[in-house]
């Protein structure tokens, strides 16, 4: 878990001193993983890059990923959101057989559908995303698909300021 650290600021927008805001939250699997009965976990597969689920006799391949969102009063540094999405059997595949290889990071996107319930106002289960892979070692990246009408969509395109951002602390820690 990322935080920005360092001393207490006062904010801008509301007055009041954020500190030590959180600039990772994630979902420790994909929202169906935790639907599943007991008896499908243990025929599935979960690590913390890849999801292997069956329900109904089909089989759903889940990969996390970050949806990294900028913070406009911070230059260079991301807001993340831990996320899963679910690929075709064929993007999966491709993924795994180049896991290792740092040329992944030039394969082309693949398309996924964000399999995460994340705090907003509209759900956020089924938004398109395009995952782009990164050098082994680095989360590929969740880029949601722009043209789509929704509040998480549109703080990814246009960033967040830290207000917004304790916001977010808020709404995940209570
Ligand atoms: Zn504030």
């Amino acid at each position: 878990m990322g935080s920005r650290g360092g001393n207490e600021w006062r904010c801008g927008t509301c007055g009041e001193p954020h500190q030590g805001l959180v600039t990772v939250f994630g979902a420790q699997a994909p929202d169906v993983w935790l639907q599943a009965s007991a008896t499908e976990r243990k025929a599935g597969e979960l690590s913390g890059d890849v999801c292997v689920l069956e329900v109904g006799g089909e089989r759903h391949y889940f990969l996390r990923g970050h949806i990294e969102i900028p913070l406009i009063d911070s230059p260079g540094e991301v807001f993340s959101w831990s996320a899963w999405v679910s690929l075709s059997q064929e993007s999966t595949q491709k993924i795994a057989d180049n896991w290792d290889d740092p040329a992944r990071a030039s394969m082309p996107p693949v398309f996924g559908w964000l399999c995460n319930e994340l705090p907003y106002e509209t759900p956020t289960t089924s938004i398109a995303t395009h995952v782009h892979n990164r050098v082994p070692g680095m989360v590929p990246y969740i880029e949601l698909d722009p043209s789509i009408d929704h509040p998480l969509v549109r703080e990814q395109a246009s960033g967040i300021s830290l207000h917004r951002l304790a916001e977010i602390n808020k709404a995940v820690m209570g």
